[in-house]
């Protein structure tokens, strides 16, 4: 059976086997197809674009196509980039995205507690003026934004919807996330960073003085 060792672009295994299950042939360009390949680990599908010789057809193919004179002209989807958003501080946005590095492997406990130590850092740079954040829980912290209107009204709502400091009764060492909640995370997470850093970065940029017309 056809099969191929490819970094999957949904659970970012690098040398994970992706198991054959379709083609198409090109009416236009009969040496080009479009094949189906699902992951052997996540069990998603990638698309694979191959071009062979005359007279070949992936799915006859004993192992990888490649092997078999094909070349590999693109997969989709392509691994994306993850990148936290624009004028963030350096040291957050590293934890933000290790963060999301954990999420793409599905490692939802670790990147919980990562975009948990993303809000503290930032709530911490946003606090009121007086406003000691330090020993404050989140939750407390986004109360204080809310307060001084800091973050929308909307957004103090969703911080009460998800588990932002989890549960008082257990260490947060324990405490097991699930991908819907990790998925939460990074949304709030996210949000937050560019309605703290990104737009006030991007007001402030347009307010520069323009040279009067004559
Ligand atoms: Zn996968």
């Amino acid at each position: 059976m056809a099969e191929m060792v490819l970094t999957c672009p949904y659970c970012l295994s690098n040398r994970i086997t992706f198991t054959f299950k379709g083609q198409y042939q090109w009416t236009s360009n009969p040496h080009t197809w479009n094949t189906f390949w699902v992951c052997r680990k996540c069990e998603e599908g990638i698309v694979v674009k191959l071009v062979g010789p005359s007279h070949s057809l992936p799915s006859d193919c004993p192992g990888d196509p490649r092997d078999a004179g094909f070349d590999l002209y693109g997969i989709r989807p392509r691994i994306q980039q993850f990148r936290a958003p624009a004028n963030v501080p350096d040291a957050i946005a590293r934890d933000f995205e290790e963060a999301l590095d954990n999420l793409r492997r599905q490692k939802w406990t670790s990147a919980g507690m990562m975009f948990r130590k993303v809000l503290q850092r930032a709530t911490t740079e946003m606090a009121p003026e007086g406003i000691e954040f330090r020993n404050m829980r989140l939750i407390q912290r986004i109360n204080s934004l809310d307060k001084h209107r800091l973050i929308t009204p909307a957004m103090k709502d969703w911080a009460h919807k998800i588990r932002l400091d989890g549960n008082e009764a257990t260490h947060e060492e324990d405490e097991d996330f699930s991908g819907d909640q990790a998925r939460l995370m990074k949304e709030f997470t996210e949000l937050l960073l560019i309605y703290s850093f990104t737009l006030p970065a991007r007001i402030t940029a347009s307010n520069d003085p323009i040279e009067p017309e004559n």
